[in-house]
């Protein structure tokens, strides 16, 4: 299963190679979906697929680190049925999770989605849905 977790640095710690520290240490490959660094700080979204004990290991090796670490808990769904491919959500995604096939039908590949919200109001259909768990 493919597990999101964001992470969150303070300034000292932005100033450190944790990241390829922990990756290095774990031998995982993460995927990096989304990094923002500001004056007080940053936070970097990874999607990590790898079994459970070497994703709680990595999670461990971040927070002794002194990175705070989230695990994030929502889903997007892609209702097909109501679906009408206009295409609408299309430009507004920034991270590729929606995307159009040979035929023109509009899929999603949730393992992209950053759950930034935008699509979802701007479905004129309601076929997309978040969910948190
Ligand atoms: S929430 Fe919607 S717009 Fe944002 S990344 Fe996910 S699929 Fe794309
Ligand atoms: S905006 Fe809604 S109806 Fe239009 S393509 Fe996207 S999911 Fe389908």
């Amino acid at each position: 299963m493919v597990r999101k977790i964001l992470l969150n640095y303070s300034l000292e710690r932005i100033k450190e190679p944790i990241l390829s520290a922990v990756i290095k240490e774990t031998g995982l490959a993460f995927n990096i979906l989304y990094a923002e660094f500001g004056a007080r700080g940053g936070e970097i979204l990874l999607s990590i697929d790898a079994p459970d004990a070497e994703v709680e290991q990595a999670i461990e090796l971040f927070k002794r680190r002194g990175v705070e670490v989230k695990e994030i808990k929502r889903a997007i769904h892609l209702d097909r049925d109501s679906c009408i491919d206009c295409g609408a959500c299309l430009s507004l995604c920034p991270s590729g999770a929606l995307y159009q096939d040979r035929d023109n039908t509009v899929l999603l590949d949730e393992d992209k989605c950053v759950y930034c919200e935008l699509c979802v109001p701007a479905c004129p259909v309601k076929a997309l849905e978040l969910s948190k768990f």
